[in-house]
């Protein structure tokens, strides 16, 4: 289908894109890569009056380390995680994550910050960034503000951003020494969100799981954190006996709906035999073995 009709402005400066979308309120969307915006509108799931194209703001395209933090522009596009040294040396976690989102094609344009802004719980960044908690850089008509991570995903599709507010950078946390994260995801085909996946950050003293933050992906109506697989890591040893009751709890605590993807028992199932496997990968890591 074609789309609605709509005006379209494509500023060139931050400042510029914060008065369009002030004047516009709720008429306008703010147009990213385009890669979920678009096909909702093609849909007509989506009939903005306005789009403003955020594509020529250079500015927010960055992926940089600041303090051992790893800070990443809103428009930054996916396939530049997949390129940063930074990423794929420190952040292991994202950059499994990064491999498996889409196709090269969606990649190329698909942006970190329209990932996590659309609020899809089938899209991968939110459990990424949920597991690695980080935090979300909002600017709006008052200037700058911060946004915890776990109080970013509100429900279905919405987000915590404000209306007149873009999202104009994501902070991901340092590591902790002995840290490791892994991201493990099962799809029905190359290229297709997925079916669950699970994403662990996790850091180790000796042989103990000292801190864990496990999130899952497409098995619950809004990006989740599972608190009682964290529960079931944190402070025990790093055995399969634990990470098969870790893996237990994500299932038991994931709300899947049946579909083409799979029944929802299915779904539970390999939700628990995919958080097994993260926190395996995960552990490894830690301990310098993977
Ligand atoms: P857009 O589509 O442009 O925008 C999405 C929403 O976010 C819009 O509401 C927009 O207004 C808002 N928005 C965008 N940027 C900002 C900002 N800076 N501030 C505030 N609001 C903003 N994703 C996955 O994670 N995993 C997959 O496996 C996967 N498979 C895909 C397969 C196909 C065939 C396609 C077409 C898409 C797939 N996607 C997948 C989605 C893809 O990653 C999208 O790119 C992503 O969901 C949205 O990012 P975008 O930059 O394209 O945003």
């Amino acid at each position: 289908m074609i789309p609605a009709a709509f005006d379209y402005h494509a500023p060139s400066t931050l400042d510029e894109a914060l008065q369009l979308l002030a004047r516009h309120g709720d008429a306008a969307k703010l147009l990213a890569g385009g890669h979920s915006l678009i096909p909702a509108m093609r849909f007509r799931l989506a009939q903005p009056e306005v789009l403003i194209d955020l594509n020529k703001l250079d500015t927010l395209r960055y992926v940089r380390e600041e303090g051992g933090a790893l800070v990443i522009g809103a428009m930054t596009p996916e396939a530049w995680l997949e390129e940063s040294a930074v990423v794929q040396q420190r952040f292991p976690l994202l950059a499994d994550a990064v491999a498996v989102i889409a196709d090269p094609l969606v990649r190329n344009r698909g942006t970190v910050g329209g990932n996590l802004a659309h609020a899809d719980p089938a899209n991968d960044q939110p459990a990424v960034m949920l597991a690695h908690g980080a935090t979300i850089v909002a600017h709006g008509a008052h200037g700058r503000r911060t946004i915890a991570i776990d109080d970013f995903f509100v429900s279905l599709f919405e987000s915590a951003l404000q209306p007149g507010e873009i999202m104009v950078e994501i902070r991901v946390p340092a590591p902790a020494p002995s840290s490791g994260g892994a991201y493990v995801k099962m799809e029905r085909k190359v290229g297709d969100y997925a079916t669950s996946a699970v994403a662990v950050q996790l850091t180790m003293s000796g042989q103990t799981i000292a801190s864990a933050r496990v999130a899952l992906t497409n098995v619950n109506p809004v990006p989740m954190r599972s608190a009682g697989a964290e529960a079931a890591l944190v402070g025990k040893p790093a055995t399969e006996e634990v990470f098969e009751a870790a893996g237990k709890a994500a299932a038991a605590e994931c709300d899947p709906s049946s579909d083409l993807r799979g029944t929802a028992e299915f779904k539970r199932d390999i939700t628990r035999v995919l958080a097994k496997r993260a926190i395996r990968r995960a552990v490894a890591r830690a301990q310098g073995r993977s």
